[in-house]
């Protein structure tokens, strides 16, 4: 539930295999997995029936052995309907620590 001005706090809980993360407008992995939503790109929260700015934070019930993590490099452009790949330098720190990320948030999912 979001109480303006404080951001929105929704969970989302999916199983997966791999990371998926955005880098358009992105510079960095840390800024992909705490992603600011903002500008023309707000988040339109269910409670409030408007769009606020939001931070869109990745944290995971558990780690995978392996983690794989894909970078959408490819992103869609709906004015020419054509896709466009992302070529803007994208920074990884030498050594990620994903425990950070752990994070026990409940969902009905699980
Ligand atoms: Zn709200």
């Amino acid at each position: 539930m979001h109480l303006s001005p404080s951001p929105s706090l929704e969970a989302i809980c999916i199983e997966f295999y791999e990371l998926v993360l955005n880098v358009q407008v992105l510079k960095s992995l840390r800024e992909s997995l705490d992603e600011e939503i903002n500008g023309d790109n707000q988040y339109f929260c269910d409670s409030c029936k408007e769009r606020v700015d939001a931070t869109r934070s990745i944290k995971l019930r558990s780690l995978p052995e392996v983690l794989n993590i894909q970078l959408k490099r490819c992103v869609f452009l709906p004015k020419t309907t054509t896709r466009k790949k992302i070529t803007s330098a994208f920074c990884f720190p030498g050594e990620l620590d994903m425990k950070e990320r752990l994070s026990d948030v409940s969902c009905q999912l699980c």
